[in-house]
């Protein structure tokens, strides 16, 4: 059995999620300890909870330690079972994280699946929906995956209720990728989405983007989102390039100004433009996974996160690769699994 120190490196719950994607995906059991010990309230959590309950559903795993505050867990897949599930985290937790730990087991499986995912779709420190959409699936569309994923109703932190369907094909391998290069610019744009709140908030953040950025009016609109439980807003920036989407996200929360939300994203597109790496910072830790799986590919990164280094480590405890990683004097990073 493999044991994993939940505290090592970023000390999250991404250690936590990609142990239970790679343990299925591999049928190697593990045993892991100090569950998030790096965060305020370590142990499982509603959202934690309900990607183990996720991960033991379509894998018929035997599992011990699965409840709210565990710290450790022992877990032993058992054939991946493509099908029909519900997953509902019942506040607004991230449902793409909870599909991050369940996509590529259901990938691998012998026949279609269909998820219905309940929570939130738009949280601060995880991938929103459209982040998803736009940026990941493309890349893994390439890798010869077909998903394809629906927003039925947004749902905002803190309210969440949102609900989202996703549809994987299987597919019997992944294709490897190389990204060196970010390919010709074909398509920006920002969007500021308000639910049930001014769209003045929207047209306020379009404002600091169009300043900082210089784009025109063209390439930006309000969103007003109508079905959804509660408030919400987010600005989304997107650059779309021949070989990779990026998308920078800021996310409003009670006693931020528009202001704030609109120049957290715009700081994180200027940072990721003064680059020419085609992979940003979130997806690099993102696409580490499809690609080891794959057993092989590449890809240059404006840089590793500790989060997207704590994955280089688990990664190679799971799967028989090396991945190998290159600093260039530009500071992008290359990434080689191998
Ligand atoms: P916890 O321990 O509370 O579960 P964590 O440490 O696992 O949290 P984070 O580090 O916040 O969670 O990140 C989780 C995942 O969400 C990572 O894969 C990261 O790439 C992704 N992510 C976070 N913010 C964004 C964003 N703005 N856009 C895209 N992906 C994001």
């Amino acid at each position: 059995m493999i044991t994993i120190d939940g505290s090592f490196g970023e000390g999250g719950g991404q250690i936590l999620r990609s142990s239970l994607a790679l343990s299925i995906v591999t049928g190697s059991p593990f045993r892991i300890e100090n569950i998030r010990a790096n965060r305020k309230k370590p142990g499982l959590m509603r959202q934690h909870l309900t990607a183990v309950r996720a991960a033991m559903e379509i894998s018929l795993a035997r599992v011990v330690g699965d409840e709210i505050g565990s710290t450790e867990l022992e877990f032993v897949p058992g054939e991946v079972v493509g099908g029909n599930y519900t997953f509902s985290i019942g506040t607004a937790g991230s449902t793409t994280l909870v599909l991050q730990t369940v996509l590529l087991p259901l990938v691998l499986a012998n026949a279609p699946s269909c998820i219905v995912l309940e929570g939130g779709t738009h949280n601060p420190l995880a991938p929103p929906f459209d982040f998803l959409v736009r940026a990941y699936l493309p890349l893994l569309k390439r890798m010869g995956v077909n998903v394809e994923a629906g927003l039925e109703r947004a749902g905002f932190f803190p309210a969440g209720g949102g609900r989202a369907i996703v549809r994987i094909e299987p597919a019997p391998v992944l294709k490897r990728i190389d990204i060196a290069d970010r390919g010709r610019l074909k398509r920006r744009c920002a969007m500021a989405v308000v639910s049930k709140l001014s769209r003045s908030i929207g047209e306020r953040e379009l404002k600091i983007v169009q300043r900082h950025l210089g784009w025109g009016d063209e390439e930006l609109g309000v969103v007003e989102v109508e079905r959804s439980v509660g408030p919400g807003n987010i600005v989304t920036i997107e650059v779309e390039y021949e070989n990779v989407t990026e998308m920078f996200t800021g996310f409003g929360e009670v006693g931020r100004s528009a202001e704030a939300v609109a120049h957290d994203a715009v700081q994180q597109c200027q940072r990721y433009l003064k680059s020419d790496a085609p992979v940003g910072e979130y997806l690099t830790d993102q696409l580490m996974l499809p690609m080891a799986i794959a057993g092989s590919g590449s890809f240059r990164s404006t840089g590793l996160s500790l989060h997207a280094q704590t994955h280089v480590e688990l990664i190679q405890k799971f799967l028989d690769v090396r991945i190998e990683t290159e600093k260039h004097a530009d500071g992008s990073e290359t990434i080689s699994i191998v």
